[in-house]
């Protein structure tokens, strides 16, 4: 693969920041949107703009093609049926949908199980929501190197209250991929469904759904290459068809029996209003883009790049990566010895290094990793080696400056 070319993709890379080549590491935060993908969004913008399922006129027509082409190469990616895909605004979206949709049947004593790896959006919808009817939200320990610890989460789950496990596929501080298919197969033993929060997850390799057996999955398009305001949320048969609307308006309802809204079936029930339509026509386009790159490949690359970067960090003294390194995708985490997370990341873009610090919204994840802040750098397929041993470059002079 030529990744000069890939990085002609996106124009963003090649800019300076204060007259310095700009390094963008802060991919886990938000992902660079190709070319194509602007593009797709653009000419729909320009010449297809109207509104979905609603006029018949051509445009109308046109934006409701577009938008359910969307859905189509949404399910296809994650090996879905098109109606288990509800457009979100994102995954903190999606989740909410699920907490709200789902928590009416809540009761006394029933247990919400997470992990101590969630990001605050799988984390406070589910403490709040417990908190509401009276329910226990309990999460699973991280041990003293930072590894889920499968025996805790086993005996949760076969006391039998559980009501819903749910479990980032990639934690968005250490990078560490959870052990998602032995945490589903226990689950599944027990008949407790499982949601999958796959805002970190998605980008690194192929999901497949069905294989997985999760109940939810959930990812946001701006962390897959895509626009901000838009996401996924793939959930099976089964729940939408239970569940009433969350959010009620325009486009969901199908007819009125005296008095009584009968509404459209899953997916549109669960989109009232007006949806980004332009950011679907984005998603589908980024996710062409990407399965024409390949993700076997892309899989393969990161993993690479990512295992260079913590490697680069271990040889700047005074850095300690934080987490258990096996399993690690998409990023690392570290803390320095006698520099605040936040001055370095400061001075690193003075730099034109682009990283990311503070407490990563996993403040639960990050007490028990024993800090409160530290630098995350998340590499993505465009970046290239020399960028991560410039970067580890940049970080020592920092460094040097910092502590003298
Ligand atoms: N979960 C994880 C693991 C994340 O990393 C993030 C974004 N940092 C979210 C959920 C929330 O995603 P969004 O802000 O796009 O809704």
């Amino acid at each position: 693969m030529d990744i000069e070319q890939i990085r002609s993709d996106f124009p963003a890379l090649s800019q300076t920041v204060y007259g310095k080549p700009l390094i963008y590491l802060d991919n886990a935060a938000s992902t660079q949107i190709p070319r194509q993908a602007v593009e797709a969004m653009a000419d729909y913008m320009l010449h297809s703009h109207s509104n979905v399922h609603r006029s018949v006129h051509r445009l109308g027509n046109e934006a409701t093609r577009l938008y359910e082409g969307a859905r189509a190469g949404a399910a296809s990616f994650l090996n879905a049926d098109e109606d288990e895909v509800v457009f979100t605004g994102g995954t903190t979206e999606a989740i909410d949908l699920i907490a709200r949709a789902a928590g009416d049947t809540l009761e006394a004593g029933d247990i919400i199980a997470a992990t101590e790896l969630e990001h605050h959006s799988n984390y406070l919808p589910w403490a709040r929501l417990c908190e509401r009817r009276g329910a226990v939200f309990q999460t699973i320990p991280l041990d003293g190197q930072g590894r889920l610890d499968l025996e805790r989460a086993q005996a949760l789950l076969r006391g039998g209250r559980v009501r819903l496990l749910t479990v980032c596929h990639v934690s968005n501080v250490t990078g560490v991929r959870n052990p998602l298919e032995t945490l589903i197969g226990m689950a599944k033993e027990q008949g407790t469904p499982v949601l999958v929060d796959g805002a970190q997850g998605i980008r690194h390799e192929a999901v497949d759904v069905k294989a997985l057996d999760c109940d939810f999955y959930c990812f946001s398009a701006h962390k897959l290459f895509g626009p901000t305001g838009v996401g996924v949320l793939y959930a099976k048969r089964r729940w939408l068809e239970a569940w009433a609307p969350v959010r009620l308006g325009g486009g969901m309802v199908n007819r009125f029996e005296g008095d009584i809204p009968v509404f459209e079936r899953p997916p549109l029930r669960f989109e009232a209003g007006t949806p980004n339509i332009a950011g679907a026509v984005g998603l589908q386009a980024a996710l062409a883009y990407l399965t024409e790159l390949g993700l076997p490949w892309i899989r393969r690359r990161e993993r690479q790049l990512n295992r260079r970067l913590a490697q680069a960090l271990e040889r700047v003294p005074g850095v300690k990566l934080l987490g258990p390194p096996e399993n690690r995708t998409g990023m690392v985490s570290f803390v320095c010895e006698g520099a605040s997370a936040f001055d370095v990341a400061v001075m690193l873009d003075k730099l034109g290094v682009a990283v990311r610090s503070g407490s990563h919204c996993a403040i639960p994840q990050m007490r028990r990793l024993g800090v409160l802040s530290a630098v995350r750098a998340s590499p993505a397929f465009y970046n290239t080696e020399d960028e991560l041993e410039a970067f580890a470059r940049c970080l020592r002079d920092v460094l040097g400056v910092l502590r003298r």
